[in-house]
């Protein structure tokens, strides 16, 4: 039969969780990217009357919140499905639960209280699971704020190659007006008269030139260090193009080299963009994970499942819900192969046949209802009656058993 197409390429997709030591500004800056988003993207399949300029209005009558284990939004041609992860350190299972299922992680400081220990422990269970971060350091317009505290935090406490992409220009309550991108050389301020929360583009101010330049040139460094194509062309002499300076960071961040950082406020447009621009930059998609392996359950052989819809159907049940409106919902991650609505799949974890019963995306405003379900996606089920947090569903006829995937020995916290 031949392949029907995706809604969205693999290439496409990221799956990310947002990271947080509580009351770092996680909430608001998830809020933020919805209602950015939102606003760019109309949703395909639902009712008329379920557009983004409705929920626009919704918004401003009750606040957007986020009630859901997954969230999709759309940034430019690209789908982020942003996976909750709890912000408070005593669901660690929780938080071991939805680091297996997401592909990357943006981590949100305090610009005050930088790198707090929660945001350790948080930090050392990614490390255990691979997974690629980005670093926003928020609330840049407080009191006490300082970027390059924040640097020197990551650097000692949690041991890794910072490489500031957006740094500010000034902080705390009278001195934080703007951002500069350090990739495009652009600076962007506050814009008072218009509109409170948004930043425009501006001339680079004078007293940054200095600053801007030398964050530059530390970051083309430390990519040459991390990254021989960078280095090859640092070598060279020339000026390196935008877009190989992308690509060495893509890299060095999806290997876990490299962690870009970004800096702002979560109540400003431009530094909640740049964000979201570096999301889809730099973080990975489910095509850069490896093939996933389990268990072939009679004979307890490993198997691998290629990340494509072409391989048999296996998922991960890594959250249920009761919800109002329809019932039970099985949150689910699809590693491999495509699933219709209505297909009867093998639970593997229960030795039980199951149903899937209607297929949603999840939106902020919105249910969306599919058809099918493709590779790399991240869906929430109805119908399914015996399915449980932590289970695998599968194609029947290729059963595969995910939970027993070996994980490395686990860090011990130095918290
Ligand atoms: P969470 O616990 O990490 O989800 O944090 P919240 O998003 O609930 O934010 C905690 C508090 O910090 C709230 O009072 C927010 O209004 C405030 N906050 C969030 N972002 C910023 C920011 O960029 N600047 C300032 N000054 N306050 C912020």
């Amino acid at each position: 039969m031949a392949q029907e197409t995706r809604t969205f390429e693999l290439d496409k997709i990221r799956n990310i969780g947002i990271i947080a030591h509580i009351d770092a500004g996680k909430t608001t800056t998830t809020e933020r990217i919805l209602y950015f988003t939102g606003r760019t993207y109309k949703i395909g399949n639902v009712d008329e009357g379920n557009t983004v300029m409705d929920w626009m209005q919704q918004e401003r009558e009750r606040g957007i919140t986020i009630t859901s284990a997954a969230t999709a939004c759309h940034w430019r041609d690209y789908r982020i499905n942003i996976i909750d992860t709890p912000g408070h350190v005593d669901f660690t299972a929780e938080v071991e639960r939805s680091l297996r299922v997401l592909d990357g992680g943006v981590v949100v400081f305090d610009g005050v209280a930088g790198v707090e220990a929660q945001s350790e422990t948080v930090w050392r269970q990614a490390n255990r699971y691979g997974v690629p971060r980005i670093c926003f350091i928020n609330k840049m317009d407080r009191t006490g704020a300082d970027f390059y505290r924040c640097l020197k935090m990551i650097e000692d406490r949690l041991k890794a190659r910072h490489i500031p992409v957006v740094i500010p220009i000034g902080s705390g309550p009278e001195g934080f007006s703007g951002i500069i991108d350090v990739i495009t050389g652009k600076a962007y301020s506050h814009d008072g008269e218009q509109n409170v929360n948004e930043m425009v583009e501006i001339a680079m101010p004078e007293s940054e030139k200095e600053r801007y330049a030398a964050a530059r040139h530390q970051m083309i460094e430390k990519l040459a260090e991390l990254d021989d194509e960078v280095m090859c062309a640092y070598l060279d002499g020339k000026e390196i193009p935008e877009a190989d300076i992308r690509a060495g960071l893509r890299r060095v961040t999806l290997s876990n080299k490299g962690i870009p950082v970004l800096c702002g406020s979560s109540f400003r447009q431009r530094g909640v963009k740049l964000l979201l621009d570096a999301v889809v930059n730099y973080l990975p998609s489910p095509m850069d994970t490896p093939p996933v392996v389990g268990i072939e359950p009679k004979s307890q052989s490993e198997v691998n499942r290629a990340v494509s819809d072409e391989a048999p159907f296996s998922a991960l049940a890594f959250k249920v819900v009761s919800d109002p409106f329809v019932g039970r919902l099985v949150y689910l991650r699809i590693y491999s192969g495509t699933v219709d609505a209505g297909a009867g799949v093998m639970n593997t974890t229960r030795d039980q046949k199951e149903r899937i019963g209607r297929l949603l995306v999840m939106h902020a405003n919105a249910r969306e209802e599919i058809t099918k379900a493709d590779t790399g996606s991240i869906i929430a089920s109805l119908g399914l009656k015996n399915t449980f947090t932590g289970d695998t569903l599968c194609d029947p006829a290729h059963p595969v058993l995910l939970e027993n995937i070996k994980f490395p020995e686990p860090v011990v916290s130095i918290s």
